[in-house]
């Protein structure tokens, strides 16, 4: 299974720096890349297709969208559909963001739509789970991930191919804090993720990739990527400069 180094870039960058930044990541990733990695950058919509064309021809990078809406077109102002965004140039998308959930207001439900619809529409799909900082101090944390798995996976077909889809485990405490998870939390929660896993998906579960996410950086990265069941990290803040980015892809 490969490793998936993913880059969120949120609202952040013009065309022309994410242009910059996909390129000068591509100079610098693209022939030191193991075969058991892959490169994944959502950016803005708005960069989506500049990023695109940075990583074209280019092994083993792919490029996604943030968002998106559960039909593929009509009147729903201000959002945007898978077509739209594989128009762009997006093969994945992203679903579940704890921003998307706790700043905008996202459903456990909504989040479920979204996940099934984008595979649906032939989009992979990274989905985000994580617990809040007093869900954990109140031990709810295998209640949380079980429960926004649950809701999260509801309507995909079981029979999916498990290359498509990845589940980003990223306590929300981790999120641009600088306060990276700790090695027994990570596997744990991780743990608990492939068992839930499981129970939906049966065997092929052990082929769907557990990101970790919350403050990844350079200086971090070996530490967790080599832990039981992470099969790759979700990095925001660390991943807007291209040598950053670079550094926790090939470190
Ligand atoms: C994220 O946005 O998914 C994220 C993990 O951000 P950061 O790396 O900045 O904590």
């Amino acid at each position: 299974m490969k490793k998936l180094m993913a880059a969120n870039w949120k609202m952040y960058k013009t065309r022309e720096d994410a242009e910059s930044t996909a390129n000068g990541l591509r100079s610098l990733v693209e022939k030191n890349l193991p075969s058991d990695r892959e490169v994944l950058v959502f950016p803005p919509f708005t960069a989506i297709d500049r990023v695109a064309a940075a990583f074209d021809g280019a092994n083993g990078f792919a490029t996604g969208g943030q968002d998106f809406y559960l039909h593929e077109e009509g009147a729903y102002t201000g959002e945007i559909s898978p077509s739209m965004l594989k128009d762009a140039g997006a093969t994945w998308g992203l679903t579940g963001h704890s921003e998307r959930r706790h700043v905008l207001g996202e459903k456990d439900e909504l989040v479920g739509e979204k996940t099934a619809y984008g595979l649906s529409q032939g989009m992979n799909i990274c989905l985000c789970i994580g617990e809040k900082i007093e869900e954990r101090k109140a031990g709810r944390v295998e209640a949380v991930i079980d429960t926004q798995l649950e809701l999260g996976l509801k309507d995909v077909p079981r029979d999916i191919a498990p290359e498509r889809l990845a589940v980003a485990y990223e306590p929300v405490w981790a999120i641009g804090t600088g306060e990276v998870a700790g090695p027994e939390e990570i596997v744990e929660a991780h743990t608990m993720t492939r068992k839930k896993l499981e129970d939906v998906f049966g065997e092929k579960a052990k082929e769907i990739r557990i990101l970790y996410g919350g403050s990844v950086k350079p200086d971090n990265v070996s530490g967790i990527i080599g832990l039981d069941n992470v099969d790759g990290v979700l990095v925001g803040g660390a991943s807007l400069t291209s040598d950053s980015f670079a550094k926790i892809v090939l470190g």
